[in-house]
């Protein structure tokens, strides 16, 4: 938890005791335009403009916002492409819209698979399951990185050939937002969607973010689900009876936003603004490098770990995914009793992320000295 996050949620407290509803507009940082607080850092994080980016809802609520806006289904051109090793609830998601616009999830559904047991897929793969369905394709999703493998994919053919065959792409930025120097806007996709409390450290239940590209800005035929948090600013709280939406990602927010979550989301994006992302990265790169080194080191004559996230930097970001053999289903637990907390996915993945903010090269040493012993 960032050491702000107290005080920043004690000032909302504080304007809420003093000015009741009021706060809207009284408060130290009015409610009204709150969200505009976590703007700039947003726009830093993913490289976008103004009206390209909000914090808004949850992660999954704005994935079928946005899919209410891009996946629009023909009777030819309806299906939607994911990776198969893809967080479940994206799954879900998918899956219903597809029934909601009337098709069988297990045709309208199709998936990138890896062509080995290391689970990561490779471009040439990605791209054959691209052209081989690209008359009936209309979405491509994908997780970058990948939340089990932690692959970063290239993105930038994919998008290409999205084009080429009038497909719409969008990314579930999930593990990638303030870990990934990211670059939206020059990326070209259609639109991007992320929770706040992984890499963000916003806490639990963090509020969220969506991206739409400017392009899209302008077309007034997008579908959209409404609500008057996305009505124009100036007249809002008159409340007019026709709908006049902000431009572009503004346009999509429906309600008044938690103001206690987008307080604990500003303290910790102070911290992302003054740290620059840039930055973060770049040691990022070093530690994760140090942890594959030390556990290729530690583990060379035993064969009991198999790391299965790509070795280039530029196709992960801080995560490590090992493959164990023999795992143990309570090795977290084994680990947290030496305070390292990893994550464990049924049946034999462990996912290390040394984070850039609060990891140090000491810890990356112990946590593999402590892995080694455990296992
Ligand atoms: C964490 C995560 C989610 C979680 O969705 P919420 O709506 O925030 O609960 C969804 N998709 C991916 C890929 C994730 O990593």
């Amino acid at each position: 938890m960032p050491k702000t996050t107290t005080k920043y949620i004690t000032e909302v407290l504080n304007d809420w005791q003093a000015y009741g509803v009021e706060g809207h507009f009284k408060a130290k940082h009015a409610w009204m335009p709150y969200h505009e607080l976590v703007q700039a850092s947003f726009m830093n994080l993913t490289q976008s403009s103004y009206n390209e980016v909000v914090a808004m809802n949850s992660l999954t609520a704005n994935l079928h916002l946005m899919m209410v806006a891009f996946y629009q289904p023909t009777s030819s051109k309806y299906k939607i492409l994911i990776e198969e090793n893809t967080f479940p609830s994206d799954k879900y998601a998918v899956a219903s819209q597809a029934s909601y616009h009337g098709f069988n999830p297990n045709n309208a559904i199709i998936e990138f698979k890896s062509n080995n047991d290391n689970l990561v897929v490779s471009i040439d793969s990605i791209i054959d399951t691209i052209e081989k369905n690209s008359d009936s394709l209309s979405l491509i999703l994908i997780g970058q990185p990948n939340y089990l493998t932690g692959q970063v994919f290239d993105i930038a053919p994919i998008v290409g050939l999205a084009q080429k065959y009038n497909i719409k792409i969008g990314l579930n930025l999930a593990h990638g937002i303030g870990n990934l120097d990211l670059n939206l806007n020059s990326l070209n996709i259609d639109f991007a969607v992320w929770c706040s409390y992984k890499y963000l450290n916003s806490g639990p239940g963090g509020i969220a973010g969506l991206f739409i590209h400017e392009k899209h800005h302008k077309n007034s035929h997008l579908p959209r689900f409404s609500g008057w948090w996305g009505h124009n600013q100036a007249n809002r709280f008159t409340m007019p009876n026709n709908f006049d939406p902000m431009t572009g990602a503004l346009g999509f927010q429906l309600s008044n936003p938690p103001i206690f979550q987008l307080a604990s989301l500003r303290a910790s994006l102070d911290i992302f603004q003054e740290a620059k992302i840039a930055r973060l990265r770049e040691k990022s790169i070093k530690l994760t490098g140090y942890l594959e080194y030390l556990i290729n080191q530690e583990f060379k004559h035993k064969h009991n770990i198999n790391i299965i996230t790509p070795a280039q930097p530029n196709e992960r970001g801080a995560q490590l995914s090992l493959k164990l053999a023999n795992a143990q289903s309570n090795i977290v637990e084994n680990l947290r009793a030496f305070n390292l907390i990893c994550d464990f996915r049924f049946p034999d993945i462990l996912r290390m992320a040394p984070t850039p903010l609060y990891n140090s090269y000491i810890d990356v040493y112990n946590s593999v000295k402590i892995l080694s012993k455990i296992l």
